[in-house]
């Protein structure tokens, strides 16, 4: 085991996950459901040739809205060495990566941290994008000093009412706003190389939920008076019900058009310059991949 005591993520749990699962639902094997190149991320990290996308199985956050559920809840996974991983890695590379972009890792932050030295060690050179939910402790995120390069996070309530009904953590807006304020400080702002694709830095998501664009706003009011351009913006219309929303009636539809424009509209007033905003297309099915275990054999 990479530690007696599991506590890499705000949950906490403190178990021996030798033995059990925690909350993510993973014991300390890591287990993948797809490793390929991937084309959906921002233009920033996917480019024109994909973003070498690693899909971890299981989740420290169980939104009830997730899209991904089939492995969040951990349905779906394959267990993968540390070694095999950095063999993964270096196969991304060579099918023409602009990166390796871990997709939900934290619960597996020491194996991937193993997986990325040896990767270092097979010549692997691309830039590591640490895709996450923002539910990180800060010393998680020191942890990852001088492995991750670029962090693709999310901001996703700036309620605690809000996070702890979808998302089971009351705590998520200000450990999300410490973890954020961690990621500046190691990564500082962002840079691009000549083609446009991060080398270093911080994209932040926030995804529009249905009926919260006051709550939006607020948090773009938030990102841009602590970080200004520094962080590169991005804001999500994507919202689709997953079908188990009986409980939350509230948000079992789609964004509107008149939402997501008022606060894109919001954005611009306030002088966000550095953000990604989304089409109407963005709510297809094409953004969620088969996690059928692509890339892992
Ligand atoms: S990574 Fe998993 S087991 Fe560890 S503290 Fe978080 S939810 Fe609990």
């Amino acid at each position: 085991m990479t530690e007696n005591k599991c506590n890499i993520c705000p949950r906490k749990c403190n178990i021996d996950r030798n033995a059990k699962k925690g909350y993510c639902g993973e014991t300390d094997a890591v287990r993948v459901a797809r490793a390929a190149l991937h084309q959906w991320e921002e233009p920033c990290i996917s480019g024109t040739r994909g973003s070498g996308t690693v899909f971890f199985s299981g989740c420290n956050m169980k939104c009830v809205y997730c899209q991904n559920r089939v492995i969040s809840e951990g349905k779906v996974g394959m267990q993968i060495s540390a070694n095999r991983l950095a063999e993964i890695f270096c196969e991304l590379m060579n099918q023409g990566a602009h990166n390796i972009n871990m997709v939900t890792p934290t619960h597996f932050t020491v194996q991937i941290i193993e997986a990325i030295k040896l990767s270092r060690s097979k010549d692997m050179n691309l830039p590591i994008v640490w895709n996450t939910s923002g539910y990180e402790t800060t010393e998680t995120i020191e942890m990852l000093k001088g492995y991750v390069d670029v962090y693709l996070t999310d901001f996703k309530y700036m309620d605690s009412a809000t996070s702890k009904k979808y998302s089971f953590c009351p705590d998520y807006p200000q450990v999300a706003k410490e973890a954020l304020s961690a990621m500046v400080r190691q990564t500082g702002k962002v840079e691009l190389d000549e083609n446009g694709i991060i080398k270093k830095g911080v994209v932040v998501r926030h995804l529009l939920l249905p009926g919260h664009v006051e709550e939006s706003m607020r948090v773009l009011e938030y990102l841009h008076s602590e970080y200004g351009d520094d962080v590169y913006i991005s804001i999500m219309s994507q919202f689709t019900p997953n079908g188990h929303l009986e409980k939350y009636p509230e948000i079992d539809r789609k964004v509107t058009k008149y939402e997501y424009d008022k606060l894109v509209n919001y954005a611009d007033d306030i002088g966000i310059v550095n953000a990604y905003v989304q089409d109407g297309s963005a709510a297809k099915e094409s953004f969620i991949p088969d996690f059928d275990y692509t890339g892992l054999l």
